[in-house]
C-alpha cells in the first residue's frame, strides 16, 4: 500500500482534510527506519497495513493516523511529550491507549492476560477507537503469522480466538470477528481447516442454483410493488461450522447448514413488507421468526430473522434489514464513528445506545481477581441472549443462563439488593435457577433485606456481581 492509494480510499468516504494523515505516514515511516518484521519486510509495512484495515472500516482521520503511528511510542525512542506536541491530544491519546496495552509487565501469564484486558477495556471506555485500532493490529498480525514459530502461532491464535474475536463480536464488527476466527482456526487445527475449506467451497458452488430459484420466486411475487431490495447469499465462516460439528458431534456431511440469504431494503416498513411477501411465497418454519428490529441486540444489531422451506424441501435462513442496519451488522460500532464527526447523517441516539458499553466497563472495573474478571468478560461477551419480561411487559436482554437475581439487578440496584424471591411465569422460583427467553419474571423485595455472600455464585452478569460485591465490601462482609 502506498500513501496516495490510502488517501484515495480515505477520500471516498470522508471529506476531512488529510494533512495529518500524510504527516503521520512520513513520520512513522521515518521513525521505524531500519526496523524489520519477522517476515524480513520493513516494519513500516505493518503500520501501513493496519491503517489500510482502518480505512476499510471507514474510520476517521485521527484513527487512521493513530493506526500508522500505533507502534511508534513503544518501538522507538521518541518521548511522549514530543509526540504529543507533534500530533496533538487526540491522536496522542489513541496511540498512548494502544501502547499502554502492549507494555504492561506481569508475574504470571494468566494475570498478565487478565490485566491487559482490563486496561484495554478501561482505555476503551474513554475512547472505543483504541480497541478498533488494536483489533486491526491483531488482524494484520494474524495475516502474517506464518513467519513466527509454531509455538508463537499457537499462543497468539489461542488468544485471538478466546478474547479478540469475541470482543469484535460484542462490538458488532462481524466481518472482523469472522476473519479473526478463521485465521485462528487455520493455525490451531490446520488439517481440519483445510478439509473443511474444500468441502464448504463445494457445497456453496452447488447452492448457486437454489439461491437463483429463491431470487426469482421473490421477484415474481414482488411484481409491481416496487419495494427496493437486493438479495445476497451469506457465506458462513468456517470456524462457526466447525464449532457446530463439535457441538453436534457430527461430520460436515451431516450438519444441517441452511442456505443463508439476506434481503436488504430501504426502510423499516419495507422490511416488514418483504417479510410478508416471503412468508406468503414460502412456508415459514415454526418458531423461527425473531424480530431484532423491535428489540435490537445489545451490540446494536437489528434485522428480522426467519426460516422458510424452499420447494426442494431445503431450509432457507433469511435476514431482512435496511442498508443502515446492514452497515451496522458488518462494521458494528465502528460504523458509527463516522457519524460522530457529523459528516453525514449524525446519529444522536448513538451515545445512548453505547451506554451499555460504558456501564459494562464500570462493572468490570469493580471485579478484583483476574480470574473473575476474565470469567465475567467471557460471559458478557456471549452473543446469545435471552429476553426476559417484567410483568408490565418491559424487556431485558440477559446472557444465557442468567438467573432471577441477574434480572433483579438488571431492573434496578435497589430491587436487586432487597430481593427475597421471584415468580417466574406466575410460579414461585428459586433465585439461582436459569431463566429461559420469553419468561415473565416478577421480583419480590422486602425493605431492609440485603445481599448475601452466596449470591455471588448465583449470578451470571458482571453488573449483578459488581453490585453485590460493592454492598458486601461496604458492609465488611468481604475483604477486597
Ligand atoms: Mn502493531
Amino acid at each position: 500500500m502506498e500513501l496516495d492509494e490510502l488517501l484515495k480510499k480515505f477520500k471516498e468516504y470522508s471529506s476531512q482534510d488529510t494533512t495529518v494523515l500524510e504527516y503521520a505516514w512520513n513520520y512513522s515511516s521515518e521513525a521505524h527506519q531500519g526496523q524489520k518484521r519477522a517476515s524480513g519486510e520493513m516494519y513500516f509495512v505493518h503500520c501501513a497495513a493496519v491503517a489500510e484495515i482502518l480505512v476499510d472500516y471507514k474510520m476517521d482521520q485521527e484513527t487512521v493516523a493513530a493506526g500508522l503511528l500505533h507502534d511508534v511510542l513503544e518501538d522507538t525512542k521518541i518521548p511522549h511529550e514530543t509526540f504529543r506536541k507533534e500530533f496533538g491530544e487526540e491522536v496522542y491519546e489513541l496511540v498512548a491507549g494502544v501502547t499502554k496495552i502492549e507494555t504492561l509487565k506481569f508475574s504470571s501469564r494468566d494475570e498478565a492476560q487478565a490485566e491487559n484486558w482490563r486496561k484495554m477495556l478501561l482505555a476503551t471506555a474513554k475512547d472505543i477507537r483504541v480497541i478498533v485500532i488494536k483489533l486491526a493490529d491483531r488482524l494484520h498480525n494474524m495475516r502474517t503469522l506464518n513467519f513466527l514459530t509454531r509455538e508463537k502461532q499457537l499462543e497468539i491464535s489461542h488468544e485471538t480466538l478466546s478474547l479478540y474475536a469475541p470482543l469484535a463480536q460484542r462490538l458488532g464488527i462481524f466481518q472482523l470477528k469472522s476473519q479473526l476466527e478463521d485465521l485462528s482456526f487455520k493455525y490451531l487445527h490446520p488439517d481440519e481447516y483445510q478439509s473443511l475449506l474444500t468441502k464448504v467451497q463445494l457445497r456453496y458452488a452447488m447452492r448457486e442454483k437454489l439461491l437463483e430459484d429463491f431470487k426469482v420466486s421473490v421477484e415474481g411475487h414482488l411484481g409491481g410493488t416496487q419495494i427496493p431490495h437486493r438479495v445476497l447469499s451469506r457465506a458462513k465462516n468456517l470456524y462457526s461450522i466447525y464449532r457446530k460439528m463439535l457441538r453436534q458431534q457430527k461430520p460436515f456431511e451431516e450438519i444441517q447448514d441452511a442456505l443463508g440469504v439476506r434481503i436488504i431494503t430501504d426502510t423499516v416498513i419495507n422490511c416488514y413488507a418483504l417479510l410478508g411477501t416471503v412468508h406468503s411465497v414460502f412456508k415459514p418454519v415454526a418458531g423461527s421468526f425473531t424480530d431484532y428490529i423491535a428489540v435490537p441486540k445489545m451490540n446494536l444489531y437489528q434485522s428480522l430473522h426467519t426460516s422458510v422451506m424452499a420447494a426442494s424441501g431445503e431450509i432457507i435462513e433469511i435476514q431482512i434489514r435496511t442498508e443502515e442496519m446492514h452497515r451496522t451488522s458488518e462494521y458494528g460500532i465502528a460504523a458509527h464513528w463516522r457519524y460522530k464527526l457529523g459528516e453525514k447523517g449524525a446519529d444522536h441516539h448513538l451515545d445512548e445506545k453505547l451506554n451499555w458499553l460504558r456501564q459494562w466497563m464500570e462493572w468490570l472495573q469493580d471485579l478484583s481477581s483476574p480470574r473473575e474478571f476474565i470469567e465475567s468478560f467471557k460471559t458478557d461477551l456471549e452473543l446469545d441472549q435471552i429476553f426476559i419480561f417484567t410483568p408490565k411487559g418491559d424487556v431485558k436482554p440477559l446472557p444465557v443462563d442468567a438467573t432471577p437475581l441477574d434480572f433483579a439487578f438488571a431492573i434496578h440496584t435497589d430491587i436487586g439488593n432487597t430481593c427475597i424471591g421471584a415468580k417466574v411465569n406466575n410460579k414461585m422460583a428459586r433465585l439461582d435457577v436459569p431463566l429461559k427467553s420469553g419468561d415473565i419474571c416478577e421480583i419480590i423485595t422486602r425493605k431492609n433485606s440485603a445481599p448475601k455472600k452466596d449470591w455471588l455464585a448465583s449470578v451470571k452478569t458482571a453488573g449483578a456481581r459488581s453490585h453485590i460485591r460493592k454492598y458486601l465490601r461496604e458492609h465488611g462482609m468481604i475483604q477486597d
